[in-house]
């Protein structure tokens, strides 16, 4: 039996050691925390969004950029740093903001979605956990711009077989009737069926629950990771801690946007930068009338999903470096476009704000697999869509640890050489 660490007790390590204890590894989690799901896992937007996951790098996103930093309530912000890390993390993006790129990049993030959601039922099916607001009511993306909303449903008809309905603004009031209410005449959404919410952070910490029953988990360490004892050249023999060293025959490196730092004492090199995003969670209660399928307001780019008794509203890509404050000024505009676009969803009045560091690659494709060092795996860069990969990519990471191969296509979602 090897004995597996995996640094970071954030959505990604949970389902990694969760996936490494099922394949009869002996499995050891280290947090820095005192609880899980602390960082980027907290709150987010809850959707499992398996088929709605085409990158941030696209052909026309570095203009749409321009146009959204010149409006003081757009999505995206940008605070220039004498940082070596954030520049050539924004040459790398606006390398990937190609069209072919981002097509191929879309192709492979699908194939990682489909399993990704199969992986997800086979893990829920042998722990069936509570409270974690599961719901399947699918996803609608809604369209202002009338060209926008033209040339996606085009898209969407051609396709023959295609899961996708683009719906005129009278069939998305139909389909989620918190649509009506709003003031703003949409040009038309595109629906998906089957697409999931759920609440991550109670997810995080009912796996974490159990792991704890799980004969292969030896436990949780609270303690911060601070290096590595390698063995030779080439291998770890303990991860260094805050409290001690803890021997390791495998390591899995899942620190969210820590895992840079950590790697790079190894001399690997991890792009990875924090896109910062705000959450806002309000209580629904009688007479509200919130939406029940998951939005994402396209141009806004502001997520809504129903999470129990709770609307969760998620937005906003601001580079501002690894500054998880909350700006008062952002939450002030989130809450003009919410209040405008489903005025009686919710008591926003009692919404609690969140804001959290997406850990993102350039081309907004997760980092999986095997590294120099021998026994070190990386499945990190998981970006804004963490939740919906970490099930896919914990079963990847567990599959190679174990000696096997990947059961997805890794090209464009390994290490750059
Ligand atoms: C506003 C917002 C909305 C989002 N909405 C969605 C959504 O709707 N759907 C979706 O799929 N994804 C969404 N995401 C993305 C998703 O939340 C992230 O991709 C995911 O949480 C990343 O998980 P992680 O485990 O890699 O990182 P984290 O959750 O940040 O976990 C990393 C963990 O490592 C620990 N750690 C770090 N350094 C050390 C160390 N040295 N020693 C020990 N422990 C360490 C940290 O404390 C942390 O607990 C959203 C993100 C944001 C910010």
């Amino acid at each position: 039996m090897k004995h597996c660490v995996v640094i970071g007790g954030g959505v990604v390590g949970l389902t990694s050691a969760w996936a490494l204890a099922e394949r009869g590894h002996a499995v050891t989690l280290i947090e820095r925390e005192r609880e899980v799901a602390l960082g980027a896992s907290h709150a987010n937007g809850g959707q499992l969004s398996y088929r709605y996951v085409s990158p941030l790098a696209d052909e026309g996103v570095p203009l749409k950029a321009l146009r959204w930093l010149l409006d003081p309530d757009g999505p995206l912000r940008f605070k220039p740093e004498a940082s070596w890390q954030q520049w050539s993390w924004m040459l790398a993006f606006l390398r990937a903001c190609r069209a072919p790129v981002n097509r191929r990049m879309t192709e492979k993030l699908l194939a990682l979605g489909a399993f990704s959601q199969s992986a997800f039922s086979q893990l829920h099916q042998a722990t069936r956990l509570d409270g974690i607001a599961l719901r399947a009511p699918g996803k609608l993306v809604v369209y202002r711009k009338d060209e926008e909303f033209a040339r996606v449903a085009g898209r969407v008809r051609a396709q023959a077989g295609s899961l996708e309905q683009a719906l005129s603004h009278d069939e998305c009031v139909a389909l989620e009737p918190a649509l009506g209410y709003s003031d703003t005449q949409l040009a038309g959404g595109i629906f998906t069926p089957g697409e999931a919410v759920a609440d991550c952070k109670q997810f995080c910490l009912q796996l974490a629950k159990a792991l704890q029953q799980h004969p292969n988990f030896r436990g949780f360490q609270q303690a911060e990771v601070s290096g590595f004892l390698q063995r030779g050249g080439d291998s770890i023999a303990a991860v260094r801690t805050s409290k001690g060293e803890i021997a390791a025959d495998q390591v899995v490196l899942a620190a969210g946007l820590q895992s840079r730092p950590l790697a790079a004492q190894l001399g690997i090199r991890l792009p990875l930068y924090p896109l910062k995003g705000y959450s806002l969670t309000a209580p629904i209660a009688e007479g509200h009338h919130p939406p029940e399928v998951s939005v994402t307001d396209f141009e806004k780019k502001i997520l809504y999903a129903r999470i129990g008794d709770q609307l969760r509203i998620a937005a906003m890509v601001d580079l501002v470096g690894e500054d998880d404050s909350i700006d008062p000024r952002r939450i002030a505009s989130l809450h003009k476009a919410v209040r405008a676009t489903f005025p009686k969803a919710a008591d926003y009045d009692q919404a609690i704000a969140w804001a959290g560091l997406r850990p993102a690659t350039p081309s907004g494709a997760p980092i999986v697999g095997a590294t120099p060092v021998s026994n070190l795996w990386l499945n990190v860069g998981h970006g804004a869509l963490g939740f919906t990969f970490s099930f896919a990519t914990a079963d990847i990471v567990a599959e190679l640890v174990s000696g096997r191969s990947s059961p997805v296509a890794l090209d464009g979602l390994q290490l750059a050489a």
